[in-house]
């Protein structure tokens, strides 16, 4: 799960971590009055979307009055901003936030994050701050600098101050960035973040180190023990057909593709997902509708499905194990009925009473195109689906 750039310095500035003071608002006379709150000259009045690339698509600026801050975000609350993280379509702009200004020497380049190999949270650390790291690592990979954290030790006085040399920090810089270090990483281990990241962490002119920008994402599998981070969701920001899935604890991931795969059991939905590609055509989707799935779970998973503009075919691989046969057909009948189901349909069932659930797909008149094995279903499919 992601978070606002507000919400991130938030959780940062209660690890401690140095953040600058700001506030989030909606509308313009909010905007006014964080302006004036601030009481500052200068602010920066910043678009909260989930993704970056805000400053070169002029989702922030500098301002030097409220009526100005107010003018600005006007200019971006209610409409879509196009960053080159976005795609095309943008992201609407729903709040801003209005930050005191900072006097920037240097911008340089934090973030954490989990290295599965290392099985630890590695620190990755660049002096190319405000570009992305996947472009620095592609052109300059040598001033890129990262160290592993032993979880029992947490972040070593070496370590920080090989990272801090290595930024190019001096005298108390040095002794700055072990504190910051220090906060990032409980900050991340206390909330199951799987990423922080600090693009820019600045030098100011005075020669703190600051966090002037932040990004944070969350491990959905640790969320239970959060209730405080749960409640940051933005569902304006997530892809409606994922959150109507969450609702009915479907595994859903949605794809580019235009074959809906209805599946159950991971292994099975990843090999139909291949299968599909095998066949020359892209899966619209994973989705695990998961083992004893009721005819009511069938049935959301299958409007999910079509409620995909994309999708020219569905593609139904069940194998009937705890799932039973006649439960899926049911559901897939409900849902077909529901929705007035115009696109061809590939069932492969097979397992437990899968001829009671053949019987139900024909008596409810659906047409079915029906497969006897998974490649058969991949090819008449794919087929379906060019026409
Ligand atoms: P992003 O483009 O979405 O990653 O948004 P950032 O928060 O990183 O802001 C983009 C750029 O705006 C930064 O790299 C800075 O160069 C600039 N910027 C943001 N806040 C300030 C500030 O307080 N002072 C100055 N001088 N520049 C800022
Ligand atoms: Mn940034």
């Amino acid at each position: 799960m992601n978070i606002h750039e507000f919400q991130a310095k938030e959780i940062l500035r209660r690890f401690g971590a140095p953040v600058p003071d700001g506030k989030p608002a909606a509308n313009g006379p909010d905007v006014e009055h964080a302006f004036a709150a601030l009481g500052k000259p200068i602010a920066v009045v910043k678009a909260q979307i989930h993704a970056g690339g805000r400053g070169k698509a002029g989702g922030v600026k500098l301002v030097r009055s409220a009526g100005e801050a107010r003018k600005f975000a006007e200019s971006l609350l209610g409409r879509p901003l196009v960053t080159h993280q976005t795609g095309p379509e943008g992201r609407v702009v729903r709040r801003v936030y209005i930050e005191e200004a900072s006097e920037v020497e240097r911008e340089l380049y934090l973030a954490m994050v989990v290295d599965r190999k290392a099985a630890a949270v590695s620190v990755i650390a660049s002096t190319e701050g405000g570009m992305e790291i996947e472009e620095v690592a592609a052109r300059t990979p040598e001033r890129i600098v990262s160290e592993i954290i032993d979880p029992l030790i947490g972040v070593a006085g070496y370590q920080a101050r090989k990272l801090a040399f290595a930024l190019g920090l001096r005298d108390k810089q040095v002794g700055e960035m072990g504190a910051l270090l220090a906060a990032l990483y409980r900050a991340f281990n206390e909330t199951d973040a799987s990423l922080v990241e600090i693009n820019p962490l600045v030098v100011t002119k005075q020669g703190k180190l600051l966090c002037l920008d932040a990004k944070m994402s969350f491990d959905d599998n640790g969320l239970f023990r959060h209730a405080e981070i749960r409640e940051l969701r933005d569902p304006g920001e997530e892809d409606p057909a994922e959150t109507e899935a969450g609702k009915h604890d479907l595994s859903y991931v949605h794809l580019d593709g235009n074959i809906g795969c209805m599946v159950n059991g991971a292994g099975l939905a990843m090999a139909t997902m291949d299968i599909v590609k095998y066949y020359g055509a892209e899966p619209a989707n994973f989705l695990d509708v998961g083992g004893g799935a009721s005819a009511e779970k069938v049935a959301a998973a299958f409007r999910i499905l079509l409620s995909d503009q994309r999708v020219r075919a569905v593609l139904i691989n069940i194998f009937g194990g705890i799932m039973r046969c006649d439960i899926l057909a049911r559901g897939v009948v409900d849902a077909a009925r529901e929705v007035d189901l115009k696109l061809p349909l590939v069932v492969r069932m097979e397992g437990t009473n899968v001829d009671q659930g053949k019987a139900i797909l024909r008596e409810a008149g659906i047409k079915a195109i029906a497969a006897d094995n998974m490649a058969e279903a991949a090819r008449l499919a794919v087929a379906a689906a060019n026409g």
